[in-house]
C-alpha cells in the first residue's frame, strides 16, 4: 500500500478502536516499517567508510516522497529507549534505489557515535521527508564544489547525480580532510576522476604526503587561486566545518564575489538560560524560563516531545506557534516581542513571559 492507502486507516473510527494505543502501534506488530503517516526506513546494510564513518543503506517505506541531490532529512533513532533526532544529508543520488546517509563520528556526540558503532541491518529509523534548498544548480555551467570532512555528503549526492544523468558537467571537486585514509568516498571519487574527463578531483590533506596535484595544509585564498585559477567563473558550492566555511566565504568576499551556496552542519548557539514564565498552552504546563536554555529544552524538560531535528536553527523541524511573548534569539542575542508567529524552539529562549502552543 502506498502512502495515501495507509491514510485510509487514519480516521476517528480506527483511532477509537485502537485506543489507548495508536493505529501505528498495531501496524508495527505486523511490520515495523508500516505506519499510517510516518516516514520510516529500514537499514539494509551498514558500510564502513573509514574508522570513524559509516554509510547507512536505507529502504524507506511508501510515505517517502523522494529527494533532490543536496537535500537532508531528520533521522530519529531509539537509543536506550529514547528517540533522538539529528539532520543528515542524503548522500545517494535521487535515481539510486533506496537512500544512503553517511555519518562521521562527532567528538563525544550521542547520535553519530551510536550510528557509527552500533547501527545494524534491520534497524528501523524514523525519517522526515527530504528538505533543504542546497541543490545542484540547474543548467550545465561549470561548478566548484568545496567540502571538508563530513561536509562532503551533499556534494557527493550532487556529483553522483551528474554521473547518473550523464551530465558531463565541468566540475572541480576540492575536498579538505585530515588524511586520505580519513576521507569519505575516497575510492569512488578517485575512480570517477580517472574515468571522467569533466571531473577534476583535488584533495588537501593535513597529514601525510599529498599525491600529485593535491596539497597539504589549510584553505587559503592564495591556494584557491593556485589550485583553481578559473574559480571566479564557476558556480561555487560549499559544505564543511565552520572554520573552513568562514575562510572560504571571506576569500570570496575579499575577491568581490558572492559567497557560495552552502549548507551548514554546525551553528554557534548560546546555551544561556531564559527568563520569565513559559506557558505551554495545549498541555497546560508552566515552567520557569531560567530552568533551561532554549524553549525546546524547556519543553522537553516538561516531558513534552516536540518534533526536533538539528537543534541549531537550520532544519526548522521544531517550528511551533507562539501566541505571544518575548524571546531571545540564541544565535545573536537579539530580543524581540512575538505575537502569533511560528518560531524555531531550538534557537529561542524566553526573555519574559511566553505562551507556546504545545
Ligand atoms: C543540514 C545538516 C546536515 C547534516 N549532514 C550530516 C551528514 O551528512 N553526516 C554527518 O556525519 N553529520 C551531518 N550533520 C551533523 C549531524 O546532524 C549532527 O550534528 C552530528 O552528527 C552530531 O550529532 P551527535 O548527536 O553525535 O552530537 P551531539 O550529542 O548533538 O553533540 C554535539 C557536539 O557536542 C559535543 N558534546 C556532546 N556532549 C558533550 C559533553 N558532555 N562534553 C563535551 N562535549 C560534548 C560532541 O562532541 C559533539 O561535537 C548534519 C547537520 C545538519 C544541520
Amino acid at each position: 500500500m502506498r502512502g495515501t492507502g495507509w491514510k485510509l486507516l487514519d480516521n476517528p473510527i480506527t483511532r477509537a478502536m485502537a485506543s489507548p494505543l495508536s493505529v501505528d502501534d498495531y501496524l508495527t506488530q505486523f511490520n515495523p516499517l508500516w505506519s499510517v503517516a510516518e516516514v520510516r526506513g529500514r537499514i539494509e546494510r551498514v558500510e564502513r567508510e573509514t574508522a570513524d564513518a559509516v554509510t547507512l543503506h536505507i529502504t524507506p517505506n511508501g510515505h517517502w516522497q523522494g529527494h533532490r541531490a543536496g537535500q537532508h532529512l531528520v533521522l530519529g533513532v531509539e537509543i536506550e529507549g529514547v528517540r533522538h533526532s539529528r539532520c543528515f544529508s542524503i548522500s545517494s543520488a535521487p535515481a539510486d534505489a533506496g537512500i544512503t546517509v553517511s555519518v562521521k563520528r562527532n567528538g563525544q556526540g550521542l547520535v553519530s557515535n551510536y550510528l557509527v558503532d552500533q547501527a545494524r541491518a534491520g534497524e528501523i529509523l524514523h525519517l522526515s521527508q527530504a528538505r533543504g534548498e542546497f541543490l545542484l544548480p540547474e543548467g550545465n555551467g561549470p561548478l566548484l564544489m568545496i567540502s571538508g570532512g563530513s561536509g562532503i555528503t551533499p556534494l557527493m549526492a550532487m556529483l553522483r547525480q551528474c554521473v547518473r544523468e550523464g551530465q558531463q558537467r565541468d566540475v572541480v571537486f576540492l575536498h579538505y580532510s585530515n588524511s586520505y585514509i580519513d576521507t569519505l568516498f575516497r575510492a569512488e571519487l578517485r575512480a570517477l576522476a580517472e574515468r571522467f574527463e569533466w571531473l577534476t578531483l583535488i584533495q588537501v590533506v593535513n597529514e601525510g604526503a599529498p599525491l600529485a596535484g593535491d596539497r597539504r595544509g589549510l584553505f587559503s585564498a592564495e591556494q584557491l587561486v593556485e589550485l583553481v585559477p578559473d574559480y571566479a567563473a564557476r558556480t561555487p558550492l560549499l559544505c564543511g566545518p565552520p572554520a573552513l566555511m568562514e575562510r572560504v566565504n571571506a576569500a570570496f568576499e575579499r575577491a568581490g564575489l558572492a559567497t557560495p551556496a552552502q549548507e551548514q552542519f554546525q551553528v554557534k548557539v548560546s546555551s544561556a538560560a531564559g527568563e520569565g514564565v513559559v506557558l505551554f498552552s495545549k498541555s497546560g504546563r508552566e515552567a520557569a524560563g531560567d530552568s533551561a536554555g532554549s524553549l525546546l529544552e524547556l519543553a522537553e524538560q516538561q516531558g513534552l516531545n516536540p518534533e526536533s531535528g538539528c537543534r541549531m536553527g537550520i532544519c526548522h523541524a521544531c517550528k511551533c506557534h507562539v501566541s505571544e511573548g518575548r524571546v531571545r534569539d540564541l544565535r545573536n542575542g537579539e530580543v524581540r516581542d512575538v505575537k502569533d508567529e511560528d518560531i524555531q524552539l531550538c534557537v529561542h529562549a524566553a526573555a519574559g513571559a511566553v505562551q507556546v502552543e504545545l
